[in-house]
């Protein structure tokens, strides 16, 4: 079987990766599209120490299920949510389940991802797509769902001014998923070609270079993708308020260092900071039902999967946003 891997050294395209094998309750999906992401570059880097094929966001068509819900989805084209859990350990039990003990995470942690022609996923992750919705837009609905995780994060008090940091892929759907806050809005971003996207969403841009650092913004979203980006958003942030962390770095990077003087800042400013991770999918597919956000703006390439270590590098360009992958 064909898939894009990570040796632990470099990424690989394989022909030789052997066919998933479902256990009981899980479905062999084939991917109709996949899309690359910050994650995927950072596991690159050494981020989770994972080793397997690589992706997590995809559109594909359910093959084959073992057991339950085997007629309901065979067939079917589908989502899904990235996080394979036990359902019985005390996150599970108390609703948290994205939070499971003994949870493995599609192309991150403990469970080969989407880039391969075929790849296994719980059925009860699984979320059929409705026919209004095409195969790449459907292939946003697990980021969209993190860029909806920071909004169900958040608890807005009168209308609060809300920066969100970082003009890429991530950056670009997290701002127009607050933009329907009661609240300013504003991207600030490096790339002036990207920040030209919120013109046409009427979202307030700005280049990183022409805003003060003035500790003044209600609430920061940090979707840089980048050690430094921490650091730029306690410059941004009044006291007490609150920083919403979208960001994942490789230990390895030399700039995570900051760090400690970053504690030092959230302290004496009292800062709230906030982790953000995955978010509902059923509810990221409703939102492109409606199509409340404008996610094909961002398609960047498209490149086949035999061209996937190649598109690795594409998708780390600044200029570039969402990279989308064929079979
Ligand atoms: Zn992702
Ligand atoms: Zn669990």
């Amino acid at each position: 079987m064909r898939a894009l891997r990570f040796d632990g050294r470099q990424p690989v395209y394989v022909d030789d990766a052997p066919a998933p094998t479902p256990s009981e309750g899980e479905a062999v999906i084939r991917p109709l599209r996949m899309g690359i992401c910050a994650t995927d570059l950072e596991i690159c880097r050494g981020y989770m120490g994972f080793t397997g094929t690589l992706g997590h966001e995809f559109v594909g068509v359910v093959e084959q299920v073992i057991g339950e819900d085997r007629r309901k989805l065979t067939g079917r084209r589908v989502v899904g949510g990235i996080n394979a859990v036990c359902r019985q350990c005390d996150m599970c039990r108390a609703g948290l389940s994205t939070h499971c003990r003994h949870r493995t995470v599609l192309g991150i942690q403990g469970r080969d991802g989407c880039f391969a022609e075929r790849f296994t996923l719980p059925a009860a992750n699984l979320v059929p797509v409705p026919d209004s919705i095409d195969d790449d837009t459907a292939s946003f609905a697990e980021p969209l769902a993190a860029a909806l995780q920071a909004k169900a994060q958040l608890h807005i008090e009168g209308e609060p001014y809300i920066t969100v940091l970082g003009d890429g892929r991530l950056g670009l759907l997290t701002a127009q998923v607050m933009a329907q806050l009661n609240a300013s809005v504003r991207v600030v971003g490096k790339h002036a070609a990207k920040l030209e996207h919120c013109e046409k969403w009427g979202i307030k841009h700005r280049l990183l270079d022409d805003v003060g650092l003035r500790q003044d913004q209600d609430v920061v979203v940090d979707c840089t993708g980048s050690a430094s980006g921490m650091t730029t958003a306690l410059g941004m942030i009044r006291p007490r308020g609150k920083i919403v962390l979208k960001t994942t770095i490789s230990p390895h990077d030399p700039a995570s260092v900051n760090h400690i003087e970053n504690l030092a800042r959230i302290v004496v400013n009292e800062i709230e900071v906030i982790g953000s991770r995955c978010g509902s999918i059923p509810e990221a597919v409703d939102s492109l039902a409606r199509a409340e956000v404008d996610v094909l703006s961002l398609i960047s390439r498209r490149m086949r999967l035999s061209e996937g270590v190649q598109a690795l590098k594409v998708a780390a360009e600044p200029h570039v946003m969402k990279v989308l992958l064929d079979l």
